[in-house]
């Protein structure tokens, strides 16, 4: 299930009787587009004289980009709703998810039966189900390197960075050559458009599926 505020706001109430003692007092919450993460909670710092600063005007957003089991939507507010305990009391942890959170998650993961984590990383299938699907031409550097490995660099269109890419890398004596290719291929949007001098390793079977019907541009920089 994908969240909604109704069920949203009827979990913090249930779990806050549940699994806080109804200590939590009632937060904003809303609804997010997040890729990157599924919930969090957000406050402000106010300073105070010669003591840590006091944590208030907390607010709970949750991701709606993410079809979920809805157990799993659950433990995501759960999890929140521990960063608003620690925060709300003001008890210091070791860090976000140091020894005050883990202990706090484990006791309610053994006392009711919860699977929470303290990732909020997405599995590889959630991932997936965020690339983008449409077609676009891609300028893919497919780099060797004298040690046998193969590997490709999705670079920018425009701009002068590819150019700078193919000499910088060429002149490395670890790469053995540098092709650069024209693709529509969706395979290539999963990967970061930049002009920064990395590879992304992929096997020589794979590389050349990928970059089946692609055009290879001659005469490079
Ligand atoms: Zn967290």
């Amino acid at each position: 299930m994908t969240a909604t505020l109704p069920f949203v706001s009827d979990c913090f109430e249930r779990f806050n009787k549940l699994c806080f003692d109804g200590a939590l007092p009632p937060i904003p919450i809303s609804l997010g587009r997040s890729k990157s993460t599924l919930g969090q909670i957000r406050y402000r710092k106010v300073p105070r004289a010669f003591r840590q600063p006091a944590l208030t005007d907390f607010r709970m957003i949750i991701s709606t980009r993410f079809d979920l089991p809805e157990e799993e939507l659950e433990d995501v507010i759960i999890h929140e709703m521990i960063h608003y305990y620690i925060g709300w009391k003001n008890l210091r942890d070791t860090s976000t998810h140091g020894k005050v959170f883990r202990e706090m998650m484990e006791g309610i993961n053994s006392r009711f039966g919860r699977h929470i984590t303290v990732s909020h990383h997405l599995t590889a299938a959630q991932r997936e189900e965020l690339i983008d699907r449409r077609e676009k031409t891609h300028l893919v550097a497919a780099v060797d390197f004298a040690d046998g490995r193969t590997g490709i660099k999705v670079l920018p269109l425009t701009g002068p960075s590819a150019k700078r890419y193919v000499r910088t890398v060429r002149r490395s004596p670890d790469v053995s050559g540098i092709r650069l290719y024209i693709t529509r291929s969706t395979y290539f949007n999963r990967f970061p458009v930049s002009g920064a001098f990395r590879v992304h390793f992929l096997s020589p079977a794979e590389r050349s599926i990928a970059l089946e019907g692609s055009e290879e541009l001659k005469n490079q920089p």
